[in-house]
């Protein structure tokens, strides 16, 4: 069995995000998308909040191999944790791809078996970030077409 790990902030998540979701589900027989704490962001949304925004999302998309998790502390050794063979990583420009490299090696390193894919993200969503949905929001643009549904509210009760 295949198995995989997509971490993130998902702060919140995004289409972007659920594209990877959804392309990597078809891809392994079970992905554990997982929630992170990025030292270097201040989030908008609790971690229980961001769990329940994607469960709902995945729900919604009908993704029935995708379980929703979160973890602190080491991302490899949470994979190792639920027997994972790959961490997922969705790579939009060039800009990403410096410090996804440098991570990709540093887990490599701790963890030779774990094998980081990337996957490269749909033109449609290669401008989207959870940092310009939210500043977006702060400006009161329509957020359909860039969040899943469910998350659309959620936003602008924060904002
Ligand atoms: P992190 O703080 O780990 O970067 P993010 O939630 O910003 O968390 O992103 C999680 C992962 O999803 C990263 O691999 C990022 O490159 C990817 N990602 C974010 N937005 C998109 C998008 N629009 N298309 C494809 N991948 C994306």
């Amino acid at each position: 069995m295949k198995t995989a790990v997509y971490p993130g902030s998902f702060d919140p998540i995004t289409l972007g995000h659920l594209n990877i979701i959804e392309r990597s589900a078809a891809v392994f027989d079970k992905l554990y998308v997982c929630v992170m704490i990025n030292s270097d962001k201040k989030p908008m949304f609790t971690r229980e909040e961001r769990m329940d925004m994607i469960r709902d999302a995945v729900e919604a998309a009908g993704l029935k191999n995708v379980e929703v998790e979160t973890a602190g502390g080491l991302l490899v050794e949470y994979a190792k944790s639920k027997n994972a063979n790959a961490i997922v990583r969705g790579l939009r420009a060039v800009s990403d791809f410096d410090w996804e490299f440098q991570m990709a090696l540093a887990n490599k390193c701790i963890a030779p078996d774990i094998e980081t894919v990337f996957l490269a993200s749909s033109e449609k969503f290669t401008y989207l970030s959870s940092t310009i949905v939210k500043e977006m929001a702060r400006y009161g643009a329509d957020l359909q077409g860039f969040v899943p549904a469910n998350v659309i509210d959620k936003i602008m009760q924060k904002v």
